[in-house]
């Protein structure tokens, strides 16, 4: 009798199903025989501005030492996000994009006996690493789509060790402002860590900004993480971080791989916080592209829910898998968000205004479709 190796896995993996990231284009222009120069891709929240400069420049520089381990402390790097910050070395954790510094965080917390706390319609990956580890995740329903502090801090028990919020969330794009922030943290235990997403706080603007980092101080059970995937534009090196006390650093450090960063990512990610210009730039499309898609949203009777993110999910109706497949044809990717819950949104990514352009008028095209065919049928 042979073995059923799948039936070795240790439990909680047996039950998960992998990440859904947003459909490559080479797979779309291979599956449907497109030029994959024609498609765009709208659905995994990249910077559209394309690589900074000073970051390029810096990985050409790198390529010579290939042949060499990189910096496993990521001194320069940690210097540079000190300096920009004001927060010690000895608070950072590198991580290989975020999603690792938030396994890591979740492998050194929590075991099976524990509970992790998170919202619905959270980002997929606290769910993921919460069974992997084979702990209980516990998902809060939400109100208006975004995290309900006060019943997160309510499902708190005794064998809670994590929560994890989101903010501004994704795949929502909700956000909450400082006094909601501060009011949730002073209502956890201090035994209870709170992980506090903040992947697209450079994007966030105006009155009610959250800046996690000036909270540390108060809570010391809190840990902030960021990212360098997103407005600072280099998802494909996979650099992300966190910031906590020295003591929990100290905690994550011991667990992450000793080389979770690679040298092109190190000297990427450090060049790129000096050039504030292409920040700028980052946050000046997002805002112009976003009012660009809420407006063509109002104009084609769309229902939306307002974002504070580098993308914004829509609604589309009961037909969104349709309309999805209805845009992919036209060579646009975008990401449904069923698999969060959400079967009638489609979350689109804020691209350059010609993207968005082209991505306005692939919908409508398929909304036309899609109500013409149901017409048909005499529905
Ligand atoms: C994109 C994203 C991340 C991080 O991605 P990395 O590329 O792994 O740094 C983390 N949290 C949220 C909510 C995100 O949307």
């Amino acid at each position: 009798m042979s073995i059923d190796y799948q039936s070795l896995a240790v439990r909680g993996v047996q039950a998960l199903s992998p990440y859904q990231p947003g459909k490559p284009i080479d797979e779309l222009a291979r599956e449907l025989d497109l030029d994959p120069d024609s498609i765009i891709k709208l659905a995994s929240n990249e910077n559209p501005l394309g690589p900074s400069s000073k970051a390029l420049a810096a990985v050409r520089e790198t390529l010579n030492d290939l042949c060499r381990y990189p910096d496993g402390n990521g001194f320069e790097l940690k210097q540079a996000l000190s300096a920009r910050y004001g927060i010690r070395p000895s608070q950072i954790t590198l991580g290989n994009g975020s999603n690792d510094v938030l396994e890591v965080i979740t492998r050194c917390f929590a075991d099976q006996a524990s509970e992790v706390v998170f919202s619905q319609y959270a980002f997929a990956v606290y769910p993921l690493v919460t069974q992997a580890i084979g702990a209980t995740g516990v998902s809060v329903p939400a109100r208006d789509y975004g995290h309900d502090l006060d019943a997160m801090a309510a499902a708190v028990t005794g064998r809670t060790r994590l929560v994890f919020v989101a903010n501004p969330n994704n795949p929502t794009g909700t956000v909450h402002g400082a006094e909601a922030i501060e009011r949730f943290l002073a209502s956890i235990p201090e035994q209870v860590l709170v992980v506090l997403d903040e992947a697209y706080c450079e994007y966030l603007q105006g009155d009610g900004y959250v800046d996690g980092i000036s909270l540390l101080e108060r809570f010391p059970n809190l840990i902030v993480t960021r990212t360098f995937s997103k407005a600072w534009g280099l998802a494909s090196l996979r650099v992300g971080y966190s910031i906590s006390s020295p003591e929990i650093a100290n905690v994550l450090n011991r667990v992450r791989q000793p080389f979770n960063v690679d040298s092109l990512a190190l000297a990427a990610a450090t060049a790129v916080l000096g050039d504030e210009s292409y920040l700028q730039r980052s946050r000046e499309v997002n805002a112009r592209g976003m009012a660009q898609l809420e407006s063509a949203f109002k104009e084609l009777g769309l229902d939306y829910i307002p974002s504070a993110g580098n993308f914004i999910a829509v609604d589309v109706g009961e037909q969104a898998g349709q309309i999805n497949q209805l845009l992919l044809e036209q060579g646009v990717i975008v990401r449904p968000v069923a698999g969060y819950g959400m079967p009638r949104h489609l979350r689109v990514s804020i691209g350059l205004p010609e993207e968005n352009d082209r991505f306005i008028e692939s919908l409508a095209r398929a909304l036309d479709t899609v109500s013409a065919s149901e017409f048909g049928q005499g529905a």
